[in-house]
């Protein structure tokens, strides 16, 4: 048989070229400049937005600019190591992170990797970090209460399971303190929870961490850190990376909390990506899109209806405001997207009244809807009154005199401003939140000097203990405050007080 040496070469060389073409524009391409954790590539012609990308020395990059002529990826590790040149690789697979019950207990990168030890999560899922959020059909309202444990939340700004509620407030006033009670509060109650750490400082963190385990309430919780110390892509997925490990449980059923802290360094590390990739900027320098991001991602957080498991995420996202002003771009947006704001502000905080909540500016929009019964009628008033506890503070510092009245308004306020001092790390059951605010409702600590009103509160409520425990006990299972169970509270205050004036 006659060989034709050319007919040979010309199939080889048609299936050399149709290999290249296919590696070089496909799947390879080359890295044409890398800086500040942003690597501009050539020929990858197919790459998805969002898409992984593996570059020389195991460093994994995130596609983020699909131009004409280039990709833009950040890269979600060292950058030291690549250079001009480099071949880059495309994975087909978007951005994931390992979820399930393997997480719990554990601390992990933006990316789910372990940091608290080398042990490997067990997990044998993965999820994409971004996903289009529930639509409509598929949710349900909000009629359960999330409860934080924190008697100023629970009485007037009530979050139910699948709502998105904002801490927000300068540096220092006690912002993680309330996300960090509400997880504790969760303790046996079903809800597993997922902090997310963004641009912190390490140390931080490690000690959140040591609080929730020596108080045992690790083994409900997973937490996704960023800090401040890593490169800001990776800050920038953390949010996304923790509420695809949320989406896992709701969409089993079950009931998760999530919690961002905070949502302004997330921005902080999205603007620095944003212009680095040179988009155009906006307002304060951020681009335009993150009233999108946030909105993104906050979507994300509901409660599902029977016919898809019944499941919900609530979400607490926090937003760090400079000196009180929650007009500025980003606290904004966020007041924009959630279900109401919890408003925290320094001179409260300052002058002792801690959790430093302002009752005026903070509001849940949906939450009340899931409140007790018994919540709701030792609550109602408590708003409204301490608006006009205020009203006349501001009034009575011309020290003028006062009418009987007005002084009613201010001791009464005072008294329950007392009442709603609350340390940390102390959530408070239903029945003791309910209790308390009964007697202070029914003005039956007025008379007290408010230096005393913490501390026989405390007592009390050990009083109360020992002499009604079933009512209190029936209270909190029902939710119900009953007229047998208000009368015989009102015989054990009585008691109590006449035992104290002896
Ligand atoms: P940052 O802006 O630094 O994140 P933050 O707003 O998250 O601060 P926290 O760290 O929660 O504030 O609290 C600031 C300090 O106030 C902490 O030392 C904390 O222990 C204390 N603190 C917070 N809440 C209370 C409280 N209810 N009672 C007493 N101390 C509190
Ligand atoms: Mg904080």
């Amino acid at each position: 048989m006659k060989i034709d040496s050319s007919e040979i070469t010309t199939l080889l060389k048609a299936q050399i070229k149709g290999y290249e073409s296919k590696l070089e524009t496909d799947d390879v391409g080359t890295v044409i400049s890398v800086g500040d954790g942003i690597a501009l590539c050539y020929g990858l012609d197919k790459a998805m937005l969002g898409e992984l990308l593996v570059f020389p020395h195991d460093v994994y990059g995130m596609v983020m600019n699909l131009d004409n002529e280039d990709v833009g990826a950040v890269l979600l590790g060292n950058d030291r190591e690549i250079m001009e040149g480099d071949t880059v690789k495309r994975t087909h697979r978007v951005v994931e992170v390992p979820v399930g019950d393997g997480l719990l207990g554990r601390v992990v990168n933006a990316l789910g990797q372990p940091i608290d030890n080398p042990t490997p999560i067990v997990s044998e899922k993965t999820r994409p970090i971004e996903r289009i959020a529930p639509g409509v059909m598929t949710r349900k309202s909000v009629d359960t209460p999330l409860e934080t444990g924190i008697k100023a939340i629970d009485a007037m700004i009530p979050i139910g399971r699948g709502q998105r509620e904002l801490i927000i407030g300068d540096r220092q006033t006690g912002k993680t303190a309330i996300a960090l009670d509400t997880i504790i509060n969760q303790k046996g109650k079903g809800v597993k929870c997922v902090y997310v750490a963004i641009g912190q400082k390490n140390s931080s963190v490690a000690s959140l961490v040591d609080r929730l385990k020596s108080m045992g309430c690790m083994d409900y919780v997973t937490v996704v850190s960023a800090s401040a110390s890593e490169s800001a892509p990776l800050q920038y997925i953390a949010p996304f990376a923790g509420m695809a490990i949320a989406e896992e449980w709701m969409e089993k059923g079950e009931d998760v909390l999530i919690v961002f802290d905070d949502l302004s360094k997330h921005a902080v590390a999205y603007r620095t990506l944003a212009l680095l990739l040179k988009r155009a900027p906006g307002r304060e320098a951020f681009p335009g899109d993150i009233f999108y991001l946030h909105s993104r991602l906050l979507e994300r957080a509901c409660r599902l209806s029977k016919d898809f498991g019944g499941g919900s995420i609530t979400a607490l996202p926090i937003i760090e405001t400079q000196a009180g002003d929650i007009s500025a771009y980003i606290p904004t947006n966020v007041i924009s997207i959630t279900d109401g704001q919890i408003f925290l502000v320094v001179d409260y905080f300052n002058e002792g009244q801690r959790p430093a909540i302002d009752s005026g500016f903070s509001v849940s929009r949906v939450g009340g809807a899931a409140q007790t019964k018994a919540m709701k009628s030792v609550a109602k008033s408590l708003k409204i009154e301490l608006a006009s506890y205020r009203e006349m503070l501001s009034f009575s510092q011309f020290g003028s005199d006062l009418d009987p009245a007005t002084k009613k308004i201010l001791t009464h306020g005072g008294v329950l401003m007392e009442t709603l001092k609350q340390k940390q790390y102390r959530p408070y059951p239903l029945w003791k939140q309910v209790f308390e605010l009964y007697t202070v409702g029914k003005g039956y600590f007025d008379s007290l000097p408010l230096a005393e009103v913490g501390t026989s509160l405390v007592e009390l409520d050990a009083y109360a203990e020992s002499k009604c425990k079933k009512e209190l006990d029936a209270l909190q299972s029902s939710g119900v405050l009953s007229e047998d169970i208000s009368a015989t509270f009102d015989r054990v205050i009585g008691e109590y007080l006449s035992s104290r004036a002896k």
